[in-house]
């Protein structure tokens, strides 16, 4: 199973190309290097494949795989004469046909795996790579199966006017959930169904990396408001809307808001009026952090649970969180905010 799920597109492409591979032990497959011709002897088969890796060696001395080796995708480069982006598109193409069996994995999420997927994080990060960028080489994450697909159009992810034009959301092969990447190094990986989110957690992220802020490069300079949401698909809508995870804010977000002192601070919750624990956080901050300013929902929309859920009943929300004047009549803090609070 672990083989199936590292680098397992990859080696199934060796199979197909490579003639005579044979399996080796649990991470090798040996074949006769299709590169250097390997040696003269007809038994002679000095290639190896590593499968967790996704690398490639030759015992053969002078072959161009000799000495460092070279990474899977330079390896099939070598023997199909097509560019390394080509393959990766045409192995992530691969993943997403198996969208079917992954489905049935979804039912199969074990803490194991999520354990290995951490650990694997760690190494990647020693590596001083960037995450993003290495977890797509890698094959870990894929185009959005179709299920998953659906899941986020049903949501209009993509209709926000404010998300950059190559944000793009992935499927993590080993985990079963979406990927929502925030930064080259950060990302969330959201539960897509119940049974995920009772069993670890509606988001889990990698862990030694302090949250940082998504959304930063898409806020408007002239409006010098900026609003900090917990989830990513509310925050998108919202002009100047930044997701920060939870408003318990980490020491990196603390020190990244420094560098936004000429801009007004807002913390928006979701709606008030439907969502008691937010209903109470929101008061308690009016008392403990008067000084705090809040995004308090207005009546006119109290039906809806959160910003997302205003967009999914109608397009017609997108130009409301677009709206400075109306952004800027629901803030209030300390006493005021609590005023507003009693129409609750
Ligand atoms: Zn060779």
């Amino acid at each position: 199973m672990q083989f199936f799920d590292l680098n397992s597109y990859m080696a199934d492409m060796v199979y197909e190309l490579v003639p005579g591979v044979r399996r080796q032990g649990h991470n090798q497959l040996n074949f006769r290097c299709p590169i250097c011709g390997d040696g003269k002897k007809k038994t002679s088969r000095r290639g190896h494949f590593y499968l967790n890796e996704g690398t490639y060696y030759c015992w053969n001395a002078g072959c161009p795989a000799n000495e460092k080796g070279m990474s899977g995708l330079q390896f099939l480069s070598a023997i199909t004469k097509k560019s390394q982006a080509e393959l990766k598109k045409e192995l992530i193409q691969r993943a997403g046909t198996f969208q079917n069996i992954i489905k049935e994995e979804v039912q199969q999420e074990s803490k194991q795996n999520i354990n290995d997927l951490f650990n694997d994080i760690k190494l990647k990060k020693e590596e001083k790579r960037l995450l993003i960028k290495q977890q797509l080489l890698d094959n870990n994450w894929t185009v959005l199966p179709k299920w998953v697909q659906e899941e986020v159009d049903k949501r209009k992810i993509y209709k926000s006017p404010y998300i950059a034009h190559d944000w793009e959301l992935f499927y993590d092969k080993r985990t079963n959930r979406l990927v929502i990447p925030w930064t080259d190094e950060y990302y969330q990986l959201r539960a897509l169904t119940k049974k995920q989110e009772a069993e670890s957690g509606k988001y889990l992220f990698p862990p030694d990396i302090e949250k940082p802020i998504f959304g930063l490069n898409m806020i408007d300079t002239n409006f010098k408001y900026l609003f900090l949401l917990e989830g990513v698909f509310d925050a998108i809508f919202v002009k100047n809307g930044l997701a920060v995870g939870s408003l318990k804010l980490s020491n990196k977000q603390k020190e990244i808001l420094e560098q936004y002192k000429d801009y007004t601070i807002v913390y928006f919750m979701d709606n008030q009026y439907k969502d008691l624990s937010s209903y109470e956080e929101t008061l308690k901050i009016t008392k403990e952090q008067p000084y705090i300013n809040l995004f308090i929902w207005p009546e006119k929309l109290k039906e809806f649970k959160d910003v997302n859920d205003t967009i999914i009943t109608s397009d017609n929300y997108l130009r409301l969180w677009s709206n400075e004047g109306f952004l800027k009549s629901r803030i209030f803090n300390g006493i005021k905010a609590r005023m507003e609070l009693k129409n609750f």
